[in-house]
This record gives structure tokens, sequence and C-alpha cells, in this order.
């Protein structure tokens, strides 16, 4: 039997769209190639939806999508057995010089204008939050609540809970989208036609690589993030450490993140020497204790950027039966349960419980016919 909706990428945006379409009762099919330098795989998995400084529809998907988590973590966790890691997390951001002291004071100031707090605290009480800071540190800004997940593991408790709920999951890559007239019709996959009437595109980074078939821009582009996963003997890192060239947390599997690169790499997903070089070589400066922690794994993942810096979430224009959640950046985890409820509204002519108008795939240059 056809599916109600084909899904186009397993990331954790594709994986938390399947499964809220299947909680609605859609039958959905989900495709995921399996492609090397998938975002989700790579990510940090920080929820930082108060201490960021975000414009403000942006912001407004990210407080609904933190206060969505711990039911949602807790769903997964009863559906699938599965714990995802999701944790209360402490985040600091560190400053050593002037400068960087006074960009902390500005995030403090605009923060508080939006009724978020945070507190400052001068090297000694830093150090007394945190004891493995290096010494040279001026001060930090504490955030009290905020929240991280395991993306990985958080992404397979999506994609296990949807199929109990009898979504298709292929491994498979979709290789071509199905247009007919001005109606999206399905996809090839596999040697296989999929007729579809709705067909989501989630496919992270490579989401623009179908617009020579579509009538619409997707300006999508890869930007490459590298991290460095490192094992300590002790319980090193009790917050989130933000400093301005390297972040650093504990993950619920007792290893330690160390991210992450920005660089316009195109789609090469591997990782470099100079990356590793440079992210251990920071970590270590801030935290001394480092250095003799083993090396675990690196990872490469291509976050999904636009160019406005706002995701595309919505209906593509020019086509019926096709939508978009895709370009999420550096915000995709923190935007994953809002992203699967608000798409799998929206695919399903129900009304979405905040306004998408900011995301409209539309805003792009519409090319010409
Ligand atoms: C190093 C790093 C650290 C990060 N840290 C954080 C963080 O702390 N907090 C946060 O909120 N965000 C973070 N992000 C960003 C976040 O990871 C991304 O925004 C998010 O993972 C994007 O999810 P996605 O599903 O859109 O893309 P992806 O996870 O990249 O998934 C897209 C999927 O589409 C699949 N695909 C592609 N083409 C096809 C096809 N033809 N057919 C079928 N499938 C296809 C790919 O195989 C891929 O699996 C980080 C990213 C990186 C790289």
């Amino acid at each position: 039997m056809s599916p109600d909706v084909v899904v186009v990428g397993g990331g954790v945006i594709g994986s938390s769209i399947t499964y809220q379409l299947a909680r609605r009762g859609a039958r959905v099919t989900l495709f995921e190639a399996g492609s090397d330098g998938q975002a989700s795989l790579a990510s940090a998995g920080v929820i930082a939806a108060l201490s960021e400084l975000a414009s403000d529809a942006l912001r407004e998907l990210a407080v609904e999508s933190a206060r969505l988590y711990p039911a949602l973590c807790a769903d997964l966790q009863e559906r699938t057995g599965i714990d995802v890691g999701y944790r209360a997390s402490p985040l600091m951001y560190l400053a050593t010089t002037d400068s960087e002291q006074r960009a902390l004071m500005h995030r403090r100031d605009r923060l508080a204008r939006l009724r978020v707090g945070s507190t400052w605290l001068d090297g000694a009480r830093a150090q007394e939050v945190e004891p493995s800071l290096a010494d040279d540190l001026r001060g930090a800004l504490l955030f009290s609540r905020e929240h991280q997940v395991s993306t990985p593991t958080l992404t397979l408790a999506l994609q296990r809970a949807a199929a109990d709920l009898g979504a298709t999951i292929r491994s498979e890559a979709v290789d071509r989208l199905l247009v007919q007239g001005e109606r999206m019709a399905g996809v090839d996959a596999g040697g296989d036609t999929v007729w579809a009437p709705e067909v989501v595109v989630a496919a992270g980074a490579w989401s623009g690589r179908w617009a020579q078939s579509l009538p619409v821009e997707i300006p999508v582009r890869p930007v490459r993030g590298q991290m460095v996963g490192v094992k300590t003997a002790g319980s090193l890192l009790r917050t989130i450490l933000f400093a301005p060239d390297v972040y650093l947390l504990r993950k619920a599997e007792g290893w330690i993140y160390v991210g992450a690169t920005v660089e316009e790499a195109g789609f090469d997903a591997r990782p470099t020497v100079e990356a590793v070089r440079d992210l251990l070589t920071a970590a270590v400066r801030r935290v001394p204790a480092l250095a003799k922690a083993t090396f675990a794994h690196t990872r490469a993942g291509l976050r999904p950027a636009t160019p406005d810096g706002l995701p595309l979430l919505g209906r593509l224009p020019g086509l019926v039966g096709a939508s978009i959640a895709a370009g999420h950046f550096r915000e995709g985890v923190l935007l994953a349960p809002v992203t699967g409820e608000l798409i799998a509204d929206l695919v399903l002519h129900r009304r979405p419980r905040l306004p998408l108008d900011a995301f409209d795939p539309a805003r792009f240059v519409i090319r010409a016919a």
C-alpha cells in the first residue's frame, strides 16, 4: 500500500517528523541514505534555548522546542526503553580577556531584557563551580537551566518509536523526486517508485541538491563541523563550557565532547589533523587536566546552513504536496521536537501550533518558469 507521506532524510529532523506523523496515524515511509557527514551523528546535543542570542522568531521556536523535550524523551523511553541522555546541564560562557568579558556582559544585558537570568562569576567563583578550569580565567557567565541530549541515540529512538507505530524505515537513498505537473507525486528510491500525495524533504545539508528538478530555490549549503571525543579517568566537567574557540561537555555515555569547527568545505566530511590539533589545544588551555585524557574518536558533520540563518519550514511554493524542513544549521537538535510537530501538522492539514511565516521557503527567489 502506498504511504500517505514520504520523508526524505533520517537525521534528527526527518526522524522527528516521521515519529510525529506516525503518532498522528499517518502511513509514513522514511528514506535514509546513510551519507557520510550526517550532522546529527556529530552533534554535541546541547539544548540551549535560553542562552543563545537569536532572532525573535527563532527564539520563540527554540523555547517551545525546549519545552517539548521532557515529555518527548519520557514518551520515547516508555515506547522503546531507550534513554536518550536528556539531562539538565548548567552552561558557562568563559572569558579570559577584557573583550571576551565585555561580550559576555552584552549577552547578559540583552538576555536580561528577555527575562533570561544569568549570573556573572569572577574567576575564583567560576572555579568553585567547575574546579577543572585553568587559572587564567577572568570570569564566566552561568546559565543554570540549559539541557543536553545524545543526538545519535535520540535519532535512533525516534525511528524505533515511529516503526513501532507502523512507519516504514528504509535505509536507501532517494534518487529522484517525482514531479507531475504542479504536484509532487512520490520518489524513486532503490529501484522502486513510491507514490505518495505528500513528500517532505528533510535531507539536511543535501536538501539543496534537489533544486535542479524543482521549480523553486532550496538555498541550503553544507558547513562542516568537526569534533573530538576524549575519555578521562575521573568525572571531569560538571557544566557545559563555551569559550570563543572551543566548547566542552561530558556526555551521558561518559566521554567528553570537544567541539567544534565551522568550515566552508563543501560536501567533504573528512576530519582533518589541523582541526583535531586546534580543538584539543584550545580544550587543554581551558581545562588543563584534559592533557591526560585518552583519545576516543573524531567526527565531522555537515550542518545545513541557509543565507539568512533561519531554517526552511513549510510548503515548497509552486508544488502541491511538497514540504521542506531543512537548514537548521547549529540548532537542529534544539529545534527537532517542535519541527517534528509543526511539519506533521502542516502536512496533515492541521493548524501548526506556532506561525511559520518567518521560515517560509518562499522567501527565497522563485525561479522563473
Ligand atoms: C559538530 C556539530 C555540532 C553540533 N552541535 C549542536 C548542538 O549542540 N545543538 C544543536 O541544536 N545542534 C547542533 N548541531 C547542529 C545539528 O546537528 C543539525 O542542525 C541537525 O543535526 C540537522 O539535522 P538534519 O536531520 O536536518 O540533518 P542531518 O542530520 O545531516 O540528516 C540529513 C540526512 O539526510 C540524509 N539524506 C541526504 N540525501 C538523501 C537522499 N537522497 N535520500 C535519503 N536520505 C538522504 C543523509 O544521509 C542524512 O542522514 C551540530 C552540528 C555539528 C556538525
